[in-house]
């Protein structure tokens, strides 16, 4: 079933630190051997074996209309020819920034970059340059991307491996880095308390995604806004999941809270490398070349990538209701699933929101990383590869949220809960 897989994996590790370019996909923390994509088409990945998948995690977060979806399929081709790269300004990005401002609240000032770990470091370099203070606010088991304040009790990979402390980040930066847990306001508080004006930022992830799909509490980000607006704190919303997904304005729209700073990646580049920083003009104004606030990318605003993520995000403003089909969709997903779980007898939690959904074999609510990694795990692997054998992908990890595609049809959600069931009476068996 995984031959090719099997070899391409075996050569790709000679070649390849274990055999991949990003962690996660080298399916450790799942067992076995990575499946190797050859296309992919709508809601379906094939892989270099000619087996057929079920797509549940839309290269992490970006493929929200499908894979190869004509528009940006002929888009790319269209603009191909004009040059591959400028290195000098575009209309395109004018009308990138354009529409971003259109859809997403409270952003005077855009700037685009190649990836959200980008984006979210600028954002933070940005913060630290504007408030003239050093520490951060980061919550347990929240992925900002992998540059090295982020790497202190993350999510994601470092979560999925267990990695406590990162080598190769220096105690100097990893001690700027303040970690509270998830929809723990009074913990938030105490830190404030024991660094006065010390603090540049508190980054969130609005709704958690790098450990399962993890809600925010009523409360919890009206809290940290008042804490920041109260203490000078810069309040950075991380939208490289939520941006473009949860609504056209994303989790700001969605759950009707205001940053001061917003990231973003994943839909925004409609599957090419992008990934954006933007929000209050008096803060931004401090990126050069307006302030010192040093940021730069050789490929910033390239112009293949943003004619895929404006095609995308065009095609999203044009029809809000795909927002309330991929709704109706996952909510269809979790009830039926609740449906087959339920039947299976054992513990389990399903946490759901707009398109963005995980289980998580629990017997207590999953709302932070200790009762994220308190889940039984294991389970998760074996539940996990029964799917696969069934042509459903979820993601290698119980520490990834899954994310559904609008090209997902009730046949193929139907098939999905059938592969649940049967992988269910796998797991007692
Ligand atoms: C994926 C992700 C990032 C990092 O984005 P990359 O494009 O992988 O660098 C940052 N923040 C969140 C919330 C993410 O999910």
């Amino acid at each position: 079933m995984y031959t090719k897989s099997k070899e391409l994996f075996e050569r790709a590790q000679q070649s390849i630190p274990g055999g991949v370019n990003s962690p996660v996909r080298a399916f450790r923390s799942v067992g076995g051997t990575p499946v190797f994509m050859k296309r992919a088409q709508g809601a379906y990945l094939f892989d270099v074996d000619g087996n057929r998948y079920i797509d549940y995690i839309a290269s992490w977060g970006p493929m929200i209309l499908g894979h190869a979806w004509e528009p940006v399929v002929k888009a790319i081709q269209e603009y191909a020819v004009f040059s591959t790269s400028y290195g000098a300004p575009t209309e395109l990005e004018v009308e990138m920034a354009e529409l971003i401002r259109s859809m997403a609240p409270n952003l005077d000032l855009v700037r685009m970059v190649s990836s959200g770990t980008e984006a979210c470091m600028s954002a933070i370099r940005l913060a630290r340059g504007f408030t003239g203070r050093n520490k951060i606010i980061k919550f347990e088991g929240h992925y900002h991307g992998h540059a090295d304040p982020f790497l202190v009790k993350a999510g994601s990979g470092v979560a999925t491996f267990n990695i406590q402390t990162v080598p190769g980040v220096t105690p100097g930066v990893a001690q700027d880095t303040l970690t509270a847990a998830y929809n723990d306001l009074a913990g938030v508080e105490q830190l404030v308390a024991a660094y006065p004006g010390a603090i540049a930022a508190i980054i969130v992830e609005p709704v958690a995604g790098n450990m399962g799909c993890i809600l925010p509490e009523p409360g919890f980000l009206e809290g940290l806004r008042a804490i920041c607006d109260r203490e000078g704190i810069v309040f950075i919303l991380d939208e490289v999941m939520t941006g473009f997904r949860l609504a056209p304005g994303g989790a700001q729209q969605r759950l009707g809270i205001r940053a001061d700073l917003l990231t973003y990646g994943k839909v925004i580049g409609g599957g090419m490398p992008v990934g954006a920083f933007g929000g209050r003009k008096d803060i931004m104004q401090h990126i050069s070349p307006l302030g010192n606030v040093y940021q730069a990318g050789t490929l910033s605003g390239n112009p293949i990538a943003m004619i895929a993520g404006y095609t995308v995000l065009s095609a999203l403003k044009a029809n809000p209701g795909i927002y309330t089909e991929l709704e109706e969709k996952t909510i269809y997903l979790r009830d039926e699933l609740d449906r087959v779980f339920r039947a299976w007898g054992e513990p389990y939690r399903i946490n759901q929101i707009g398109s963005m959904i995980s289980v998580h074999f629990s017997d207590h609510p999953v709302r932070d990383f200790s009762s994220a990694s308190g889940a039984n795990n294991e389970l998760f692997k074996l539940f996990f590869h029964s799917m696969l054998r069934r042509g459903v992908y979820l993601p290698p990890s119980a520490f990834e949220s899954w994310f559904l595609n609008n090209a997902l049809t009730r046949t193929d959600l139907d098939a999905t809960v059938r592969a649940a069931e049967e992988s269910l009476a796998e797991l007692n068996g």
